[in-house]
C-alpha cells in the first residue's frame, strides 16, 4: 500500500506512522529520517541541505524533493511505503505523483488524515514537562512525576519547552491548518483521503487506522496464509 500520512502537531503522528508501517509491513519513510540519513552520509544532497541550515535558511522545496525522489526508488519503497512530512503542499502532492508515475507507473492509494481538535492538541502538549538533566518528558494528566517540578529518574529540574507553551502550540496549530488544510481538500477531491479520530490511547488510534486501512489492504504477490484462505465451513444448514 502507497500511503501518506498527515496530521497536526500533537496528534501523535510518529508513533502512529511508526505501527501502521509495522501493520501494513512497508518502510516507514519520514522526511526527518531522509535528511539526517542524507547529512549524516555526506550525500551531495545532504551537503547542499546542511550549507542552508547551517545558515539558518530552510531548505530548498528542489532539494527536498530530489531527497524524497531517490528514497522513493530504493527497492523496499517498490511494493509500497508510509510517507511522513511530504507532501506538505499541493504542489509536492503533485510533484509525488509525477515522481510515482516516472519510477514504476504507480499510485498512491491513500492519504490518512489523524484528526484531533485543538482543544486537545493543546492540552496534551501544554501538559508536558521536561527534565533539565535527562531530557525525559513526563506529563501533568498522563505521567505525572511523584513530586511535582521534580524528574524520579534523577530528581533532575523539570520545565516547560517553548514548544509546549500553550501561545505557540496555538499558533504551530494554525501554520497547520493554513498550509495543510489545501492539501487535505486536493486529496478529498481525488477520493483517497479518509480520516479517523486519533483522540484516545494510542492503541485505539493505530486500531481505528487499521480498520479504516483494511478493506484497502490488497496484497496479490504475498503468499498470505490463515483462516481467509481456509475452504468455507459447511454451514449445515
Ligand atoms: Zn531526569
Amino acid at each position: 500500500m502507497r500511503l501518506v500520512l498527515v496530521g497536526p502537531p500533537g496528534a501523535g503522528k510518529g508513533t502512529q506512522a511508526q505501527f501502521i508501517a509495522e501493520h501494513l509491513s512497508v518502510p516507514k519513510i519520514s522526511t526527518g529520517d531522509i535528511f539526517r540519513a542524507n547529512v549524516s552520509s555526506a550525500t551531495p544532497l545532504g551537503l547542499q541541505a546542511k550549507a542552508y541550515m547551517d545558515r539558518g535558511d530552510l531548505v530548498p522545496d528542489d532539494v527536498t524533493i530530489d531527497m524524497v525522489r531517490l528514497r522513493l526508488q530504493e527497492p523496499d519503497a517498490s511494493q509500497g511505503f508510509l510517507l511522513d512530512g511530504f507532501p506538505r503542499t499541493v504542489p509536492q502532492a503533485q510533484v509525488l505523483d509525477d515522481i510515482l508515475s516516472e519510477t514504476d507507473g504507480s499510485k498512491l492509494d491513500v492519504v490518512l488524515e489523524l484528526v484531533v481538535d485543538s482543544e486537545e492538541v493543546v492540552r496534551r502538549l501544554s501538559g508536558r514537562r521536561t527534565c533539565r538533566t535527562c531530557n525525559h518528558v513526563w506529563h501533568l494528566d498522563f505521567d505525572p512525576p511523584t513530586v511535582e517540578g521534580t524528574c524520579d529518574l534523577d530528581d533532575g529540574e523539570l520545565y516547560q519547552r517553548d514548544d509546549d507553551q500553550a501561545e505557540t502550540i496555538q499558533n504551530r496549530l494554525e501554520v497547520y491548518e493554513l498550509s495543510t488544510a489545501p492539501l487535505v481538500n486536493y486529496y478529498a477531491g481525488r477520493g483517497v483521503l479518509v480520516g479517523i479520530d486519533a483522540t484516545g490511547p494510542v492503541d485505539d488510534v493505530t486500531e481505528r487506522a487499521i480498520d479504516a486501512l483494511r478493506p484497502l489492504e490488497h496484497s496479490p504477490k504475498r503468499p498470505s496464509h490463515g483462516a481467509a484462505d481456509l475452504p468455507p465451513l459447511p454451514d449445515g444448514g
